[in-house]
């Protein structure tokens, strides 16, 4: 086994692969970027080594540059994560050159996954199902389009190097298809550097349904079962289960025999995920092979009660598998969830900031969290979005949801926009509990997934008043005791004591809703008396140091959490979160009129095209600009029927959050 790794890649997957590696009595070496140098990974490894700007192409991406690390720190071999080069054959090549261990399959069948065209034509070969179209090197427009003719459509258009994602396009109708092969070619060659597409026979109502393969060098290959991927937004995976519901012990035999084909076929070694997409009547079609660790690898661990970093590690240090097919099976049902900074009522475009405050839920044998982020740490726009990572197990499947119903109720995320309530809708679905899965579900439930805003409940504005009576009482405590903090914020309520008699009104405001609350302190013992809309509500409460907020309303003691940053103080009660405001009467209204859908900048990006002249007359939602950021393209569109005056950016140029990108003009 090794003395010392390295690990090529950040977030949460460095810091995965740094507890196994520790766990084994191995040291690790972490690499940064300059935008790094305090992350959780770095912080967690033994050593840690800078290679470069924030920019992942100056740094996670130059294999020269770690491999250099790995040499320099005498870690015999680097663990690549996913992502970044972990499917790059180049630089697994540039290991084997310079004596470090890729811990990873052989370069060669990394290149023979790396693009989905190969693949496809190799899975052909070796009898491996596949999805109908055309996978051959010609790709003149014109040739796709004939061959998108004859598939029929709808078809997707793939990049032959994707992952992520990214770089695909459905496309409904043959005068759509040029634009979409055009864009489609756009995002590939800016993110993979290779703008080479398939074009493939769209599915309807297909279920993701991927088989864990693993080989050593010794010529054995087992699969460690399968995981349903099907819950997907933007083709991307939000939550993963194992096993699959509904699956068959045949199925999963068959599946598992064509899987370990398809490894075998390339001379596989190590960990590695054979995707196919499921008809409804049961039949599947291999997709494409993913050489690496998957994200969602760990509710396989969880069912099956393996560590596949372990497993990564010995492989890689040349031991045989630690287990053959027949000694492996399933124990329960594992769920996993995809905690992201981003916003599913923008389209799930990614949010970054400071996470002011991150509580998850306690981890226990059946809740696992698995992040790259603390409180404090920042999201920044030059990485993937993810948080973190929740992993649940139950003794079945319904047991497994309550539990991440349970889980997702207790995350509290501040700071960044979010998906946990997103996911909590999700998982509460009726479709989702019966297990009616298919890659358009998260479409199809749209109108439950994204209610309209619902009014903020009593209970929520009584609580944070709550909250704000104890923040101040604490301040004024802190003062009390002696600190010369003569400016302090409590100062502004003088002639208001908890002890006293007098009565204060605090003005909270939740979107365009301004709410009154009348705060009485009753003489003795501590209570309150709450006003709101007319009604009393006697009430008392206690906040702890983590926000966490134990209140009696009237006769009913309830449990929540007020986090205060700046002015904000966002309430979680039961399972849901409602960011409200403090709202000094004085500026009452203050940026409450920001006319919705300006036309800014969503984040930091890249101008890449100009959809219209300026002048031209566009029906609302009709495409303006197209901006790339965070390597996937997103089009700002008219907020309504209008014209353009003038676009204050060039393609090619690089935008700020927030910048002003079009003067538009709406007209009647
Ligand atoms: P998987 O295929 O493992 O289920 P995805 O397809 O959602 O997962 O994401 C894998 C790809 O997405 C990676 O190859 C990488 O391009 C990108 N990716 C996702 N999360 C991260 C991350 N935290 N760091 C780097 N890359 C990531
Ligand atoms: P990536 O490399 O980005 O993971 P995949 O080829 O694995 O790309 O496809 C990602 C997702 O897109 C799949 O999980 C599935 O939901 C959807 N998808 C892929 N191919 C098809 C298809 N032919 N028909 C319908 N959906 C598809
Ligand atoms: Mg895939």
């Amino acid at each position: 086994m090794f003395k010392k790794i390295l690990i090529a890649n950040r977030g949460e997957i460095a810091c995965r692969v740094i507890r196994t590696a520790r766990q084994l009595g191995i040291a690790t070496v972490a690499v940064y970027s300059e935008a790094d140098a305090n992350a959780r990974h770095v912080r967690l490894a033994d050593e840690a080594v800078l290679i470069g700007p924030a920019a992942a192409r100056e740094s996670y991406l130059v294999g020269e540059r770690i491999v250099e690390a790995a040499l320099q720190t005498g870690a015999e071999a680097i663990h690549p994560g996913y992502g970044f080069l972990s499917e790059n054959a180049e630089f697994a090549a540039t290991c084997e050159r310079a004596g470090v261990v890729f811990i990873g399959p052989p370069v060669a069948a990394i290149r023979a996954m790396g693009s989905k065209s190969a693949a496809k034509s190799l899975m052909e070969r070796a009898g491996v199902p596949l999805t109908p179209g055309y996978h051959g090197d010609r790709q003149e427009p014109e040739f796709l389009a004939a061959q998108a003719a004859l598939i029929a459509y709808p078809v997707l258009i793939k990049a032959s190097a994707g992952g992520g994602g990214k770089g695909m396009r459905r496309v409904d109708r043959a005068e759509d298809f040029e634009a979409a092969l055009a864009s489609c070619r756009r995002e590939a060659a800016s993110a993979f550097g290779d703008d080479r597409v398939l074009v493939e026979k769209y599915i309807l109502k297909p279920r993701h349904i991927e088989i864990q393969v693993f080989g050593d060098s010794h010529g054995h290959c087992v699969y460690l079962f399968e995981r349903d991927c099907s819950v997907q937004r933007r083709h991307q995976k939000v939550l993963e289960e194992a096993p699959a519901p509904g699956m068959t012990p045949e199925r999963r035999a068959a599946m598992g025999r064509a899987a370990v084909d398809a490894a075998k076929a390339v001379g596989y070694v190590g960990a590695g995920t054979v995707e196919f997409i499921a008809n409804p009547d049961g039949s599947f079609y291999f997709m494409e092979m993913n050489t690496r660790l998957q994200v969602e690898h760990p509710v396989t661990e969880m069912i099956t009660g393996l560590d596949l970093v372990e497993w990564q590690l010995r492989v890689a240090s040349g031991e045989p598998l630690p287990r053959r097919q027949d000694q492996l099976a399933i124990d329960g049902h594992s769920i996993e969830a995809r905690i992201y900074a981003e916003d599913p009522d923008k389209g799930f475009l990614p949010s970054t900031g400071r996470l002011t405050h991150l509580a998850p839920p306690a981890a226990s044998a059946h809740v696992r969290v698995d992040t790259g982020v603390e409180q404090g740490d920042e999201i920044t726009p030059h990485y993937d979005p993810m948080i973190a990572k929740l992993i649940v197990w139950g003794a079945d499947r319904r047991q497994a949801l309550a539990r991440m119903r349970q889980a997702l109720a207790q995350y509290r995320v501040v700071g960044v926009q979010n998906n946990v309530e997103f996911l909590a809708r999700l998982i509460a679905l009726p479709a989702f509990a019966e297990a009616d899965l298919d890659t358009g579900l998260i479409e199809r439930e749209h109108e439950a997934l994204f209610p309209q805003r619902e009014q903020v409940p009593d209970e929520v504005w009584l609580l944070a008043a709550l909250a704000e009576v104890e923040r101040d009482q604490r301040l004024a405590e802190r003062a009390a005791a002696g600190a010369s903090d003569r400016d302090s914020p409590w100062r502004r309520f003088d002639g208001w004591r908890l002890n006293g008699r007098a009565t204060r009104q605090l003005l909270l405001r939740a979107g365009e809703v301004q709410q009154a609350i009348g705060i009485e302190s009753q003489s003795g013992g501590g209570g309150l008396v709450l006003t709101l809309g007319g009604q009393r509500f006697d009430a008392r409460a206690s906040l702890g140091a983590d926000s966490e907020l134990q209140a009696q309303l009237g006769e009913r003691r309830v449990r929540a959490a007020v986090v205060a940053a700046g002015e904000r103080r966002h309430v979680f009660f039961e399972g849901r979160s409602w960011p409200l405001a403090l709202a000094n009467p004085l500026q009452a209204g203050v940026g409450s009129n920001e006319a919705e859908g300006s036309l800014r900048a969503p984040m930091p990006g890249k101008v890449i095209a100009l959809s219209v002249a300026p002048g031209t007359l566009v029906e609302k939602g009709g495409a303006l600009l197209v901006m790339e950021a965070m390597k996937m393209e997103h089009t700002i569109a008219a907020p309504c029927r209008g014209r353009v005056k003038s676009f204050h950016y060039e393609p090619g140029d690089q935008v700020g959050d927030g910048a002003d990108l079009v003067e538009f003009e709406p007209v009647a």
